[in-house]
């Protein structure tokens, strides 16, 4: 392996170990970032420093290591990294030894400064989720509420039905229109955007699997083409003609997060998805009927990576993978509000063995860097891995 691969992979390594950390930033540090780049996802979050400080939240700034690996990191009071900034510039380092220089940067598109034809800020319509990468991506998650909260019965790792949003009088957005969708979409494509995911919690009698055709709709519409590049990202459906629907109606890829692997994890971790979705078998089954009508590499699965152990969750992995899903390792950092909230995700070893080794089992099965981007809602590791080892990072230009 080059010396410019490792130190790629080294770089990476400390990203994600930021990630599941994240970082203790001085109250002089965050009030000097906030200040210094006033164009960010603060205004779309009504994050203060304060509550970065406090809370760990999501710093709205995304950072850059020197050679261009590229993530976010959320505020962490106990974490052992911290930012330290010596003159101008910023360096993480851990238990006061500095590690590496960084950079924050100011990746907010120009569709965060425009409105929809009802006047609605775009940047509340939908998400970058590319972090300043060229391979650009958006999310739209029309409702940051599941109607799993009516039955007490939120997945234990998600954030979507946190009681606490209004002591900080962080209000969820409102659902979101399919023409707000379809506008904001046309203003993204326009600046380079060209993968988006739909997402959101259940609705009432599962009235989001309709909701996604009148979406795609809005979407060709907008956009003027049939293909948009769109992936439905849904629970598995009881009548599964909905998938063969969805293709027809113009996504290039859906997704079914199964999040576990395993009826006994899924029943424990995901009980939103096994009374809405019929059962893990069926979610199961919902992927395998999808794969036959999108194709290969056209169906995406995200694991949460930390709730189980490694090797029940490796079967899952390999065994979507090789029926021909794009499988995803999302690192599981407790997040805040979650029915998990304030317990711990494994160490930053285990979760890299995860990393590569999901990486391995994609690369076993054929997939490619652009069923990836296709597939994701947002940048992971997994893209970083392949992009690295086909060397089209922008650092292996000339080399
Ligand atoms: S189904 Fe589960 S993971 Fe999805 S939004 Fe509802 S509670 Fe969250």
């Amino acid at each position: 392996m080059s010396i410019l691969k490792e130190q790629l992979l080294d770089e990476l390594k400390l990203s994600l170990a930021l990630r599941l950390d994240g970082v203790y930033f001085k109250p002089e540090i965050i009030a000097d970032l906030f200040e210094r780049i006033p164009n960010n996802n603060i205004i779309k979050t009504k994050i203060t420093p304060e509550l970065v400080e406090r809370l760990n939240y999501l710093v709205p700034i995304s950072f850059a290591f020197p050679l261009g690996t590229r993530a976010a990191t959320f505020g962490s009071y106990d974490s052992l990294y911290s930012i330290e900034k010596d003159g101008d510039e910023y360096y993480v380092s851990r238990r006061g030894e500095l590690l590496k220089q960084l950079t924050f940067v100011d990746d907010s598109p120009a569709f965060y400064g425009k409105t929809t034809s009802d006047g609605t800020p775009m940047r509340e319509v939908a998400t970058d989720s590319a972090y300043g990468n060229k391979h650009k991506s958006i999310i739209f998650c029309y409702s940051e509420e599941c109607s799993a909260k009516d039955n007490g019965e939120t997945c234990l790792f998600c954030s979507y039905n946190r009681k606490r949003v209004k002591e900080f009088e962080l209000e969820s957005p409102p659902f979101r229109s399919v023409k707000q969708i379809g506008e904001t979409a046309a203003a993204a494509y326009s600046e380079g955007y060209s993968h988006l995911t739909i997402t959101g919690g259940f609705i009432p009698e599962r009235r989001e699997v309709d909701y996604y055709l009148d979406v795609a709709e809005s979407l060709q519409q907008h956009l003027g083409v049939k293909d948009f590049n769109g992936t439905a990202c849904i629970g598995a459906p009881l009548d599964f003609s909905v998938i063969d629907r969805y293709k027809e109606a113009g996504f290039r890829t859906v997704a079914f997060n199964t999040e576990v692997w395993g009826k006994e994890w899924f029943d424990v971790i995901c009980p939103a998805k096994v009374s809405a979705c019929g059962g893990y078998d069926n979610w199961i089954r919902a992927i395998e009927h999808a794969v036959r009508v999108f194709g290969e590499g056209k169906v995406r699965s995200n694991f949460v990576v930390g709730l189980q152990p490694k090797e029940r969750l490796l079967e899952g992995i390999e065994y979507l993978a090789s029926i021909g899903v794009v499988t995803l390792p999302s690192p599981w950092y407790p997040s805040y509000g979650s029915p998990l909230e304030s317990h711990r995700t494994p160490t930053l070893e285990w979760h890299w063995d995860i990393q590569l080794k999901t990486y391995n089992i994609l690369r076993k099965y054929r997939r490619t860097f652009d069923e990836i981007f296709d597939g994701a809602p947002t940048r992971l590791y997994t893209h970083e891995l392949f992009e690295i080892e086909d060397e089209t990072l922008p650092c292996f230009e000339g080399k």
